[in-house]
């Protein structure tokens, strides 16, 4: 592990948070290595002088508030999601294409780093082309359509 890893979890160390594998070798890591080991020794004084503060009393109701402003936040951000950026009817389709984008750039990304020609790749767009037309009616302008009219031109070339 690089010096930057372990200090990233130095936090998590000194909490007891990490599994005994994962610790012990932190422990070796902070042993052997001069920056690590004086990172830790400044989060344990942080730890020291932050329990030396004295508790600070919440003001009253402070949770109920909290709670009603995430309340209200939450509600907000499911009727932006649901009704304000995609139609309702349309959520299905549209986590569907994304999905699909995703294994296209998956696989396009894949024959790219393997080198490999478009012969799968056509193969694989028809087939997913062929399981998109089946998975219902698309509506007419819908960004489904679109997709499967891409994929389509794509394959035909
Ligand atoms: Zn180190």
């Amino acid at each position: 592990m690089t010096c930057k890893k372990i200090q990233r979890r130095l936090s998590a160390f000194l909490d007891g948070e990490l599994d005994q594998d994962l610790a012990r070798r932190i422990q070796e890591h902070v042993d052997s290595c001069p920056d690590c080991a004086a990172e830790l020794a400044r989060l344990q004084k942080v730890w020291q002088l932050l329990g030396t503060l004295p508790p600070v009393q919440a003001p009253p109701f402070f949770a109920a508030r909290v709670l009603a402003v995430a309340k209200k936040k939450r509600e907000r951000k499911s009727r932006s999601l649901g009704e304000l950026f995609i139609p309702r009817p349309l959520l299905p389709v549209a986590v569907s294409v994304g999905i699909l984008a995703g294994i296209l750039m998956g696989s396009w990304l894949g024959q790219l780093l393997m080198g490999t020609h478009s012969q799968a790749s056509e193969t694989f767009v028809t087939q997913v082309a062929t399981d998109f037309d089946n998975f219902g009616d698309l509506p007419p302008g819908s960004l489904s359509e679109v997709y499967v009219a891409l994929a389509s031109s794509n394959n035909s070339k």
